[in-house]
């Protein structure tokens, strides 16, 4: 390393960040080296408040300063369908089509048994448990469009068919592979306008 040792260090810890490689660390690294001491204090204050305030609501799994959070305990939600996704980032992506009006359920990821990933990773019996007191009557099952998605709402249905819940499936016309969050309001509204029975 070329570097003085305190400012390897950052580079190397900003590294560790997804989306981060050698040369954008380098980048960062210079950029708050330069910064003034008031701009990374307020950096590191938001990134202590956000990781000490933020949690997962316990019944829906999504990001929020309450538990329950806002959205489980609005008297304004449909309380009859929950819409499954994989992460917090999909429900803000259903939330800005101004189009669904129900409730959520995060699973916390997609079943992968490349990644080792199977149901009981995921917050799949929390679901199960939503769905006992048979005031929901559909859900819509909006993971991701590519195989680990499919996957994830394939055994879904299956799983909850005898329940006597009602499962649905996003139309297509989604751009075919890509996360939920990449889709555009007017898409994605469609898509749950549009959505099938499974
Ligand atoms: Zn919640």
């Amino acid at each position: 390393m070329y570097y003085p040792e305190p400012m390897a260090r950052l580079i190397e810890e900003l590294r560790k960040l997804p989306g981060i490689g050698p040369r954008s660390a380098q980048r960062l690294a210079f950029h708050i080296l330069d910064s003034s001491k008031e701009t990374i204090e307020r950096l590191l204050s938001a990134i202590t408040e956000a990781r000490e305030k933020v949690r997962h609501c316990s019944i829906c799994g999504n990001l929020a300063t309450s538990d329950p959070c806002a959205l489980c305990t609005s008297a304004g939600r449909d309380r009859s369908v929950i819409c499954v996704v994989q992460e917090p980032r999909d429900v803000v992506a259903m939330e800005k089509t101004h189009e669904y009006k129900g409730l959520y359920h995060v699973l916390g990821g997609a079943i992968s048994p490349m990644e080792g990933i199977g149901p009981e990773q995921l917050r799949v019996k929390e679901l199960v448990e939503r769905l006992k007191g048979g005031e929901v009557k559909e859900v819509i099952l909006a993971t991701d469009l590519n195989v680990e998605g499919e996957v994830t709402a394939t055994y879904l249905a299956r799983l909850l068919k005898p329940l006597g819940v009602k499962t649905t499936r996003l139309a297509h016309g989604l751009p075919v592979g890509g996360d939920l969050e990449y889709a555009d309001e007017v898409t994605l509204a469609k898509a749950l306008e549009g959505r099938r029975e499974l």
